[in-house]
């Protein structure tokens, strides 16, 4: 026996593990979201202060729209800042409003900006 022959690599056997790669495969996919009632053509919107995305489609609504800023932010954001809107988000918030002609809102007993 040659070292050659001894470090020969198995072919990959199809059919045994056909079903193995099938679970794989729906491990992945769920991974990736694409199940429980999201699909290919779920609407994405990006939110207004941080990198997530949420789906607006389909019955599935992951995020608010806040008419007053005419924006949107995800459920995170939106439920973590239930006092205001932090000192933080601030300048982005205000540049927004002035860039769209919007009214900035009275601050509320913080000193920040209502959140809704
Ligand atoms: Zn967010």
């Amino acid at each position: 026996m040659t070292d050659d022959q001894s470090r020969v690599i198995p072919a990959r056997r199809e059919g045994p593990f056909e079903s193995a790669e099938e679970v794989r495969l729906s491990l992945y996919r769920e991974l990736r979201g694409e199940r429980s009632g999201r699909r290919d053509d779920a609407v994405m919107v990006p939110c207004f202060f941080c990198p997530t995305s949420f789906q607006t489609s389909h019955g599935v609504y992951r995020g608010k729209h806040i008419p007053r800023y005419q924006i949107d932010v995800c459920q995170g954001c939106y439920d973590g800042n239930w006092d205001g809107w932090a000192p933080r988000y601030e300048a982005q918030l205000v540049h927004h409003l002035e860039a769209n002609g919007l009214r900035i809102p009275e601050r509320n007993e913080k000193g920040w900006l209502p959140r809704d």
